[in-house]
């Protein structure tokens, strides 16, 4: 007899995630859909799809139908979900027909989105059908041991949000999101380069000006790297050497948000478990967790002990995937 598959499913505003039970991460792509909007159908999805950012013919738009955190088009975002099943489904096998599914949402979103998502989710051939939130995966992915009555203190750093909750016990204590993560952050770089050398970049040049050289702390040992963009005056493609140093400073309206929402967290956290946070820190997670120097920032801005989590960009999704086991237990405590 086959034995039902169970799969995790993170819905990131930048990236999608499916973890298996099985074969762990069966799936990592971005949660971008290309459609044709004369026709409405799906071109491509995933690494497909956010390879046509910028680059597509009039009738083909590269959608984001997640990236502030809400969705924006659940029409799209269900085909999307299902085009990525139909891709797992292959890997796993028959045995995926009735799958058991956890889906993690963001924690800002709606019942009406909610309800989307597991109609999604459902119409694809799902048994059951379980919606977690965000820190509760992240820390569970995170390896903190959610279901102690300690503060487990989780801040995922993602795409569109940044999310910071304190879980103790199996539930949220404490949670806050804010629209300010990663995206944020390419926005402010393009700002930044447009205004000082009146250079036009696109969205996934300023990505990888992020990951190279972008740096949370000031102090740091300054890099350089060169870029190409469009100048404005000329209309002609230009290259301009940038400093680590001026990035910083580009990102500092992003990364201060981040501080504050943490900040605000903190303190409404019961004081019984305050003390908790001084001895065990918090756990950064999330693929903004990656930008250089976060952890020594934020360690130094909060004065409590700050650690990355093992896997940044794959926590939530283990953590969906682990949490099923959990479900019956954080719905309880959740009541
Ligand atoms: P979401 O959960 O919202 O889908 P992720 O946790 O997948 O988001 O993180 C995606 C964000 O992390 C993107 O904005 C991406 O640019 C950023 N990111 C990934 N790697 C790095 C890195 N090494 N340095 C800085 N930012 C990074
Ligand atoms: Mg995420």
């Amino acid at each position: 007899m086959l034995s039902t598959a169970e799969i995790g499913i993170d819905l990131g505003t930048a990236n999608i995630l499916i973890y298996s039970k099985t074969k762990g991460i069966v799936l990592n792509e971005p949660s971008v859909v290309a459609i044709d909007v004369n026709t409405k159908q799906v071109v491509a999805v995933g690494t497909e799809a956010k390879q046509m950012v910028g680059k597509t013919p009039q009738n083909i738009i590269p959608i984001r139908p997640l990236k502030d955190g809400v969705i924006a088009d659940y029409d799209v975002t269900a085909q999307m979900l299902k085009e990525f099943l139909k891709k797992v489904s292959k890997k796993i096998g028959m045995s995926m027909r009735k799958p058991i599914v956890v889906v993690c949402t963001p924690s800002g979103s709606t019942t009406v989105e909610r309800r989307a998502i597991h109609n999604a989710v459902t119409s694809y051939g799902a048994k059951q059908v379980h919606l977690i939130e965000e820190p509760v995966a992240a820390a569970i992915g995170s390896d903190l041991p959610v279901d102690e009555p300690v503060a487990n203190v989780v801040v995922d750093i993602g795409g569109g949000t940044s999310e910071v909750g304190i879980i103790s016990f199996g539930g949220v204590v404490s949670c806050n999101s804010v629209r300010t993560g990663g995206d944020k952050m390419d926005e402010e770089i393009i700002h930044h380069i447009r205004k000082k050398y009146n250079i036009l970049i696109g969205e996934r040049t300023a990505e990888n000006v992020k990951m190279e050289i972008g740096y949370a702390h000031p102090n740091h040992d300054e890099e350089t790297m060169e870029i190409r963009g469009r100048d404005m005056v000329s209309g002609l493609p230009k290259t301009v050497i940038i400093t680590s140093t001026e990035i910083h400073y580009a990102l500092k309206e992003s990364l201060d948000s981040i501080l504050e929402t943490i900040r605000a967290t903190l303190e409404n956290c019961p004081p019984e478990l305050s003390g908790d946070i001084v001895d065990h820190g918090i756990v950064l997670t999330g693929g903004g967790a990656l930008l250089r120097g976060m952890q020594e920032w934020l360690s130094n801005e909060l004065i409590v002990p700050v650690h990355l989590a093992p896997n940044p960009l794959e926590s939530v999704a283990i953590g969906t995937g682990r949490a099923l086991k959990m479900i019956n237990k954080l719905q309880k405590a959740a009541k």
